[in-house]
């Protein structure tokens, strides 16, 4: 089904309504839609939006996730582009169309049939999904921290495992359940510190039985030598520390090799019994994006691009974020797959999409790092900022780098919603704070 007549004008369809593509549909629709030079088309499976990193929160239970998605719906209309829901599945390239799966309510009922969406641009911005590296067991026992679906099942689950601990009727510590997450990076140090923290507030609502520093472990493994890669040593030692010293588990140089029902095994023959298992490490774009309509794509599947973000294969198709393997202008290495990197792709693809409708050359990307900060729930937040802020890398903790790790999120708010709307919510989050429980319990 081809939306649009050729007279309506350039359709710029993007897949992926997520940190990059949600950001590109805004921009392109103030720039190009509300003046009707292009038809942008936004494309997303689901209905809302959440910004992915947030998820950590909603498994904790300190964010409630359905005061912070915000409707693709209502987005498009304010800023002039059309929003189709469905999950992409295939593409074809000589008629230019995306091909999307029927869209089912929770009983199995279909809403909406197999779709076809045409293009005359593409911008593939899907996103990525967790790689558990066929680790044996993982698909089955463990919850895969990449969806705000996985994030409340696993709250619940969390929520249940404390309940079932409080009314045992056992004395305390012997409600004891562990909870093991895969996976040293940002995601899976930044969940263990909330769930800490969650866990020790929800025992002062009247659960008298249940004793978190008896009754629940937490244990964090990675197969480096040390948490967070990605953070000088220092930094690195500084959290790791930090974690120790609220009885928080760290395995480092573990290897896991198997994953059942009883708990997590390791290489080195080490076994931790766990209740439940969070996998937090490594991704991957989806699997039916391999080598699709033989468009190159690399061992993640991800879609390799050019620095100009156009696909090696195509130049009416364009990849960004997690799902693209853009170089870095250093040319040794890869663009990173973070929120950070897909912002920027983003802004840069807006301007070089508009030039380019003007007959002006693609813009290239360059990544500018501005560090990473990492937040310990109320314990501490910890990073390193770069680029304009300090010459060199900038250590920082404590209140400053909490603010900034705060503004990480306010800084995408202003751009899908603008200031005085993300103002607007800023104030309502602060009235929802001091109204609502600390942590959700449902
Ligand atoms: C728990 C967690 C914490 C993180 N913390 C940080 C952080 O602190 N800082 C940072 O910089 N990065 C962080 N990241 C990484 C960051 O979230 C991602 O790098 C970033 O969201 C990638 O943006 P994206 O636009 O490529 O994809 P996403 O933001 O993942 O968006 C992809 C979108 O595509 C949609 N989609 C997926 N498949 C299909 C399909 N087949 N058809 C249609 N639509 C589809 C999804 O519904 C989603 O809306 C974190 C990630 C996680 C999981």
């Amino acid at each position: 089904m081809n939306q649009y007549s050729k007279e309506e004008g350039a359709k710029i369809t993007i897949v992926g309504g997520g940190a990059g593509g949600l950001e590109l549909a805004v921009r392109l629709g103030k720039k190009l839609g509300k003046s009707k030079k292009a038809y942008i088309t936004l494309i997303d499976a689901c209905p809302t939006h959440l910004w992915k990193p947030l998820l950590h929160q909603v498994a904790a239970g300190t964010l409630d996730s359905h005061a912070d998605e915000l409707e693709y719906y209502a987005l498009a209309r304010k800023h002039h582009f059309t929003f189709r829901l469905g999950r992409m599945e295939g593409l074809d390239r000589q008629k230019k169309e995306v091909h999307l799966s029927p869209v089912n309510d929770e009983n199995g009922e279909e809403i909406l049939p197999r779709q076809a969406i045409a293009y005359d641009t593409l911008v593939i911005a899907l996103g990525s999904q967790t790689n558990d590296f066929g680790t044996l067991g993982a698909r089955e026992n463990c919850i895969m921290l990449d969806t705000p679906d996985a994030a409340r099942h696993f709250h619940t689950r969390l929520i249940n495992s404390c309940l079932r601990a409080q009314s045992g009727g056992k004395g305390a510590g012997q409600g004891r359940f562990t909870v093991t997450i895969i996976g040293g990076g940002a995601t899976g140090v930044e969940l263990s510190a909330e769930l800490h923290m969650t866990t020790t507030i929800l025992s002062t609502y009247g659960l008298a039985n249940f004793h978190p520093e008896k009754d629940l472990k937490i244990a964090v493994v990675d197969a480096a030598p040390r948490l967070l890669q990605m953070l000088p040593e220092r930094l690195s030692e500084s959290v790791a520390r930090e974690l120790r010293s609220i009885d928080i588990e760290v395995h480092t140089n573990e290897k896991v090799v198997e994953i059942s029902k009883e708990g997590v095994r390791m290489a080195s023959g080490k076994f931790i019994p766990s209740g439940i298992v969070v996998w937090a490490a490594g991704i991957k774009a989806p699997d039916f994006m391999k080598d699709i309509d033989g468009l190159e794509t690399n061992r993640l599947n991800q879609l390799v691009v050019g620095r100009n973000l156009q696909t090696t294969r195509d130049p009416a198709i364009f990849a960004m974020g997690d799902c693209a393997s853009c170089p870095h202008q250093d040319g040794k290495r890869m663009v990173p797959a973070t929120a950070q990197a897909a912002h920027q792709q983003a802004s840069m693809l807006a301007k070089s999409l508009v030039g380019m409708m003007k007959g002006k050359a693609a813009l290239e990307f360059s990544y500018e790092d501005h560090g990473t900060l990492v937040s310990l729930g109320d314990y501490s937040t910890i990073g390193s900022l770069m680029g304009a802020i300090a010459k060199g890398p900038l250590f920082i903790e404590g209140t400053i780098a909490k603010w900034m790790y705060w503004s990480l999120h306010k800084h995408h708010q202003i751009a899908v919603n603008g200031l005085f709307h993300t103002w607007l919510s800023t104030w309502a989050e602060t009235f929802n704070w001091a109204r609502n429980p600390r942590i959700k319990l449902h």
